[in-house]
């Protein structure tokens, strides 16, 4: 039953946990809640749980992890239950997935869909939070644990008549959830980040027309997925402890970890028979497997990058368009890699146009179509797949009030202020999980989710058990984390590219600034931290 209202009789608030997220974090923190029996309910905005799940339902969505990394590990009876049928399971089968897990673990009871939340606002004298949904309900909390995913803050280019459009347009994370007919249309795209570059491989040859609009191109590699037979599903059943205990041992969470060689160390001839493997292997290992150096010096990057470069050369047979699908401002790496299915091979195509809006701008959009400096365009369908306000657009879109009425969004304005991700100052009973500055935001997301989920249900337990009614991190811990999140972006190549890493994004004011918005350290420090933490009785928290 949805609360309306807080206890004011008994000075209880509605609710000891409030979750605001159903995704793939949203869930298991339901599912921890329950198991230690919080009275607890999760508010989705969402007519449906799934997250990034539910959201992105554009064509050629779906993971770049494999499959049997991405799903949950807390429960060996799940793992023997569900069978992936992909190596690299699409968005369908994903938000199956996760529909499963809420049936089996009878989760939905806790949770109000449709349930946007607008403001949440602390309340000092009984260290409350009082959530107010977009629908006009009020409801009171002791603890706020936010799951408002990563990447959920959709951002629209600032282009002039967007609105005045009369064909259809939407952004990729708003795809419809009704079937768009894509026959026989003649579609745009903006946008060539991993979404735009899985949604042009897969439409590319299913419209009558396609023209991409690419501003800066993403070194691409392809993703070689395949469907799982018998043997390699019993395989992976058999095997889950092994996956995971993999998964924990590399800095990404994911069973791609990086060769521990340096470039330099091994002979040409070598260095190139092992990029020809890794490029024709399946997943990440393109990315993460490589020797450690090559994300790191730039001359051993250097090569890496022309080698990558060679093989776009080779698939894309027009010199000119493969020109134009070369970066040529930041090294093979340093942004994320988007992983595609014949992505470049769609540029063979004759229905297919790249169009670079450095040489040629986009003046703006029309009822009929683009106008770029050069030519009048018309099109059935324009798509934006322009990326997020990441990681702490989320935050921003809820009106997050604190101590002495100051607001998270001010606070973070130039960049987020945390201790380990999870908590900032002046917002107590607040846990941000997939929060800016901690590992889950930089690692395979559910291996880092569990682990940032189950540190904090130890934590809220710790709390009950210990008759605790607020926690805040001390000024000097969330300091000295910053600081300590900045100095790893020192000396990776990833720090010095414009990305959602680096925090910018050119549709959002005030995002044209370096901001510290994932922890660079890796899985593995980042875990050994938190357990630091927790045998320090919580040093750095103040808990009262
Ligand atoms: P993105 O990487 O930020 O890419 C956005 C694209 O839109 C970029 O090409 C960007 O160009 C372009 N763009 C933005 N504003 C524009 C404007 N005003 N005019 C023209 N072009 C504009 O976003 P994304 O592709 O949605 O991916 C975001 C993240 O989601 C990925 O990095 C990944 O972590 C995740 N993701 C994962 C999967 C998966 O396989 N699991 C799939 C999709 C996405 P610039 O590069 O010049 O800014």
């Amino acid at each position: 039953m949805p609360a309306t209202s807080s206890n004011s009789a008994t000075n209880t608030p509605d609710y000891e946990v409030i979750i605001i997220g159903a995704g793939v974090c949203g869930i298991y923190l339901s599912y921890k809640m329950r198991e230690l029996g919080f009275n607890f309910t999760v508010l989705e905005a969402g007519d449906d749980l799934g997250g990034t799940w539910y959201w992105n339902r554009y064509p050629g969505a779906r993971f770049d992890s494999e499959s049997y990394t991405y799903g949950y590990s807390f429960s060996k009876e799940l793992l023997d239950e569900w069978s992936w049928s992909e190596h690299f399971a699409g968005q369908a089968e994903t938000e199956q997935y996760l529909h499963y897990v809420a049936k089996k673990f009878d989760l939905r009871q806790h949770m109000q869909f449709n349930s946007k939340v607008k403001s949440a606002t602390f309340n000092e004298s009984s260290s409350y939070w009082t959530l107010l949904t977009e629908d006009g309900r009020t409801l009171t909390t002791q603890y706020l644990l936010t799951a408002i995913g990563m990447l959920s803050a959709a951002t629209m280019p600032k282009i002039a008549g967007v609105e005045t459009f009369q064909g259809q347009s939407f952004h990729t994370y708003n795809w419809p959830k009704e079937r768009i007919n894509l026959e026989g249309k003649k579609v745009a795209v903006i946008g060539t980040g991993a979404t735009g570059v899985q949604l042009i491989s897969e439409i590319a040859d299913k419209v009558a027309d396609l023209t991409v609009f690419q501003r800066r191109p993403n070194w691409c590699a392809p993703l070689h997925n395949s469907p799982i037979d018998n043997d390699a599903q019993t395989k992976i059943k058999a095997s889950y402890d092994e996956i995971f205990a993999r998964c924990k041992k590399t800095p990404g969470g994911f069973i791609h970890g990086p060769d521990r060689r340096e470039y330099s160390e091994v002979p040409e001839k070598d260095r190139l028979e092992f990029w020809e493997q890794l490029y024709s292997s399946p997943g990440f290992g393109v990315w993460l497997g490589n020797f450690r150096d090559v994300l790191m010096d730039e001359t051993a990057n250097a090569e890496y990058t022309q080698f990558i470069a060679g093989k776009i050369r080779e698939r894309v047979k027009d010199p000119a368009t493969a020109n134009k699908l070369i970066p040529t401002d930041h090294g093979f790496g340093s942004r994320r890699v988007p992983l595609e299915t014949r992505y470049y091979e769609a540029y063979n195509r004759d229905n297919v146009h790249l169009v670079d809006i450095n040489e040629t701008p986009i003046e703006q959009v029309t009822p009929k179509g683009i106008t770029t400096s050069k030519t009048d365009y018309e099109f059935d369908i324009i798509i934006y797949a322009t990326g997020f306000d990441a990681i702490t657009g989320a935050f921003d879109r809820i009106d997050i009030i604190g101590e002495s009425g100051q607001s998270l969004r001010d606070k973070w304005r130039d960049g987020p202020i945390t201790f380990l991700g999870l908590q900032t100052t002046g917002f107590p009973n607040l846990v941000t999980l997939a929060g800016p500055q901690s590992a889950s935001v930089s690692t395979n997301f559910p291996r880092g989710i569990e682990e940032s989920v189950d540190w904090t249900a130890n934590l809220l337990k710790h709390m009950r058990d210990n008759d605790y009614k607020s926690i805040r991190p001390s000024l000097d811990a969330e300091r000295e984390w910053t600081e300590h999140v900045k100095s790893m972006y020192e000396g990776g190549l990833a720090s010095t590219t414009k990305s959602w890493f680096t925090g910018y994004n050119s549709n959002v004011e005030g995002h044209d600034i370096l901001r510290y918005m994932v922890y660079f350290g890796g899985a593995l420090k980042y875990r050994e931290r938190l357990a630091e933490i927790v045998e320090s009785n919580y040093q750095g928290f103040e808990l009262k």
